[in-house]
């Protein structure tokens, strides 16, 4: 069994199959030893679950998981890492490894194919930094059951999404993302433990999913639309915003603020979740 946190073991198998590291695809691999068993801990309490890893690298976190959970399978993108990962995974018999864009694979079939068996899904990764919010919104988007979602992020990306409504860190991924769950910040990984070292720190996040925010909006566009509106011209009030946004008379803004009791001059970041549920609400019904 390797252990995939010593360096030295780590450079002596990527020499063995010539494998260079690619900047465009976000290659940052984990050897901080404490990192990875606390991300499986926290991604689920029960070991009945399947996990889908996106991006599992040489294996260091696939391996955490399989300890952990019934079934673990890992999508990777580059064809190099293969024989790697199939090696340092070889005596795992809950792992199976699929090369392949995540942005390209139909979740609901594989949750159907591979995790038939299991108590619930959930979905861990050390994310590349190049697509993080791709990858989560297309996750989010295209859910066919993930109970939660356990990532490794950009330090200053933990930030935005995980920014509370009514704060001047909130923006448009913050919202959409509430529209789909709760997230929060778990825990900080300082930039010396990736090989090779990236010039940000990160954060390890979870997002619970949560129906409650989508069953109280009436047409998710409109509500998408709103929030869009809203921050794309955050300097300005929400009479501006929101007019020049959605394309809608300043006079008939000002009728939907005042059914939602907001006060024009207010701008996106002052506004509470419930707000942009209501403005969107107020539009689709009149
Ligand atoms: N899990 C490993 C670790 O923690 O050491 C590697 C994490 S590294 C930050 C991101 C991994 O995602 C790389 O192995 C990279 O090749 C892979 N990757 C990048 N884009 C991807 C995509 N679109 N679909 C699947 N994997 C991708």
């Amino acid at each position: 069994m390797f252990n995939l946190c010593d360096i030295g073991q780590v450079k002596e198998l990527l020499l063995k199959y010539n494998f260079k590291f690619s900047k465009s695809l976000g290659q940052n691999f984990i050897i901080n030893s404490e990192v990875c068993p606390k991300m499986a801990e926290m991604c689920s309490e029960n070991c009945e679950s399947g996990v889908l890893e996106i991006g599992p690298g040489i294996g260091v976190l696939t391996v955490e998981l399989a300890k952990r959970f019934k079934k673990v399978v890992s999508i990777e993108i580059d064809k190099n890492l293969m024989p790697i990962i199939n090696e340092t995974v070889s005596d795992l018999n809950n792992v199976e490894i699929i090369n392949e864009d995540i942005l390209k694979l139909n979740l609901e079939n594989i949750v159907k194919d591979k995790f038939y068996d299991c108590d619930e899904v959930s979905i861990c990764a050390n994310l590349p930094y190049y697509i993080t919010s791709e990858i989560i919104m297309y996750i989010l988007e295209n859910n066919p059951g993930f109970s939660s979602m356990t990532v490794m992020v950009q330090k200053e990306a933990a930030e935005r999404i995980c920014a509370k409504p009514g704060t001047r860190q909130s923006g448009a991924i913050s919202m959409a993302i509430r529209y789909y769950g709760i997230p929060k910040i778990l825990f900080n990984v300082g930039r010396n433990s990736f090989i090779p070292s990236p010039n940000v720190d990160s954060c390890v996040i979870k997002i619970e999913m949560n129906d409650k925010n989508k069953k109280a909006i009436v047409n998710s566009n409109a509500f998408f639309k709103v929030v869009r509106a809203a921050y794309s011209k955050r300097r300005k009030n929400l009479l501006n915003s929101l007019s020049i946004g959605m394309e809608i008379d300043k006079s008939k803004i000002k009728e939907i603020l005042n059914i939602c009791n907001l006060d024009f001059n207010l701008r996106a970041e002052q506004l509470k979740f419930d707000d942009f549920i209501n403005i969107s609400n107020v539009i689709e019904l009149k």
